[in-house]
C-alpha cells in the first residue's frame, strides 16, 4: 500500500469533515413507492424522481419479471459484439417514438449518453457552448471532447450570443442546456434558444432527463412542452426517472447523429448491454405514459396543489410548473433544520446546501409524483407548517 496516497486521502477527508461534512447515504428498505421505509419507520417521500410513479406500476414490474424468466438477467457482452437483444432495439424504437425522433440508441445510463455524445460528434475544430447549470454529466462529457468548451452562465442569452460569437470560426457550434434544470425546477428558453441556434446556424442538445415523460401533452418532454417538436438536434434521457426509474439513458435525434453514435460512443460500444429485464420494463414504462396522458394531469395538479400550499404557509417557492418544488431556505442550517423536522414529521425530503448550490441559496427540494395520495400532499404541507416553528426559533 502506497502511505503517501493514504495520508493525502486521510488528510483529505479529515479536512471535509471539518468544513462540508461526510455524505453518509441513507439506506432506505422495500421498494421505490410513494412511501419508503428508512430506520424502520415509514416516510412519505418527496425525495424520488419517479414522476409518473411507474417505478412500482404492476405493468411494469410484471414485464421485466416476465422478462427475466423468459431472458434471463444479463447478457454479459457489449451491444457490438453479441449482447444485443430484440428488446435493445425495439425500446429504441420506443424512446424514438416518445420523443419524436428519427431514431435513439440506448446507452447505460444518461451519465453514459454524456459521456460519450461529444467526443463522437465533434472535433478539435468545433466549439460547445453549455450553460452554467448544466448537470455534471454534461460537464464530464464535454471535458473529453478536443472542441472548444464555452460556458455562458445559467440561461444568460446575452452572454450566450456573446460566445457563439466568439466561436464564429468554429466549424460546427453546439449549444448545450438541460431541458429541466434539477436544482431550481426551471425550463430551459428553449423558443430563444431554437431561434439563436437557427440565426448562428448553431446545433442544438437538450438533455432531458427531467422532462422526458413528464413534460409536453405526450409526455415527449420540453420541446412539446414548447409547442418546438423537431428542433432539438441532439436530445439525451434518462429512463431511470419518469421512465420506471430502473437504469438507462439514451441519445435520440435525426438518423445520421444516432448512427454515429452507434459508430464511435465510446461508452456504448465499450460495455456490457442493458440487462433485458431494465429494457422491456423502461418500454412498458413508455408505453404506459404514453397510453395514460392522465398520469401527467394528475402529476401537474398534485404540484399546482403543493406549490399553492407551501406558499400559503409563507415559504418562498422558486416559480414554475415542475414537479421539482425548490423551498427557499436561506442561510446557515436552516434548510438542514426544517428537512429535519419534516423527517420527525413522516416526511423525507432533503435539504441542498453549497456546494450543491451556491451559498445563500440552500432549499429543500420537494419532488412530487402521480403516485402520491392526497392524504401524502396534505401530511407533506401540514409538516411544512408544523415546521414554520423551526424558522420562528432558529
Ligand atoms: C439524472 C440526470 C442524469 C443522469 O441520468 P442517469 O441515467 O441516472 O445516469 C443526466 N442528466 C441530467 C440532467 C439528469 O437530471
Amino acid at each position: 500500500m502506497n502511505a503517501t496516497l493514504l495520508d493525502r486521502l486521510r488528510t483529505e477527508l479529515d479536512d471535509r469533515r471539518v468544513t462540508t461534512g461526510l455524505r453518509r447515504d441513507l439506506v432506505v428498505s422495500g421498494a421505490q413507492g410513494p412511501t419508503l421505509g428508512v430506520d424502520g419507520e415509514t416516510l412519505a417521500s418527496f425525495a424520488s424522481n419517479d414522476y409518473l410513479g411507474l417505478a412500482g406500476d404492476p405493468e411494469v414490474l410484471d414485464s421485466a419479471r416476465r422478462a427475466l424468466r423468459d431472458q434471463g438477467l444479463g447478457v454479459a457482452a457489449g451491444r457490438v459484439l453479441c449482447g444485443t437483444r430484440a428488446i435493445h432495439s425495439e425500446l429504441e424504437a420506443g424512446i424514438a417514438e416518445l420523443v419524436g425522433a428519427e431514431d435513439a440508441v440506448l446507452h447505460n445510463s444518461c451519465f453514459d449518453a454524456n459521456l460519450g455524445v461529444f467526443d463522437a460528434l465533434l472535433g478539435p475544430d468545433d466549439a460547445v457552448l453549455s450553460d452554467a447549470l448544466n448537470h455534471a454529466s454534461l460537464v464530464d462529457g464535454i471535458r473529453l471532447t478536443r472542441a472548444r468548451r464555452r460556458v455562458f452562465a445559467h440561461a444568460d442569452l446575452d452572454e450566450l450570443e456573446r460566445r457563439l460569437d466568439e466561436c464564429a470560426d468554429a466549424r460546427h457550434r453546439l449549444i448545450v442546456t438541460d431541458g429541466v434544470f434539477s436544482m431550481d425546477g426551471d425550463v430551459a428558453a428553449l423558443p430563444q434558444l431554437c431561434e439563436l441556434a437557427r440565426h448562428y446556424d448553431a446545433a442544438l442538445m437538450v438533455d432531458d432527463s427531467h422532462a422526458t415523460g413528464v413534460l409536453g401533452a405526450t409526455g415527449a418532454g420540453t420541446a412539446e412542452h414548447f409547442g418546438l417538436e423537431g428542433r432539438i438536434d441532439v436530445l439525451t434521457g434518462t429512463l431511470g426517472k419518469a421512465l420506471g426509474g430502473g437504469a438507462g439513458g439514451f441519445v435520440a435525434g435525426p438518423r445520421a447523429v444516432v448512427e454515429t453514435l452507434r459508430q464511435v460512443s465510446r461508452p456504448y460500444i465499450f460495455t456490457n448491454a442493458m440487462a433485458p429485464p431494465l429494457a422491456v420494463a423502461a418500454l412498458t414504462a413508455i408505453r404506459v405514459a404514453r397510453r395514460r396522458p392522465e398520469l401527467r394531469e394528475r402529476l401537474a395538479s398534485s404540484t399546482a396543489w403543493l406549490r399553492g400550499a407551501l406558499r400559503d404557509l409563507g415559504y418562498e417557492v422558486l416559480p414554475g410548473e415542475h414537479p421539482i418544488i425548490p423551498v427557499m431556505l436561506r442561510g446557515g442550517t436552516l434548510a438542514r433544520d426544517v428537512a429535519a423536522a419534516l423527517r420527525r414529521d413522516g416526511v423525507l425530503a432533503f435539504a441542498l446546501s453549497y456546494p450543491v448550490v451556491p451559498q445563500g441559496e440552500e432549499r429543500i427540494r420537494v419532488q412530487v409524483s402521480a403516485a402520491h395520495t392526497a392524504g401524502q400532499l396534505e401530511l407533506a404541507a401540514a409538516a411544512f407548517g408544523r415546521a414554520r416553528a423551526v424558522l420562528a426559533h432558529p
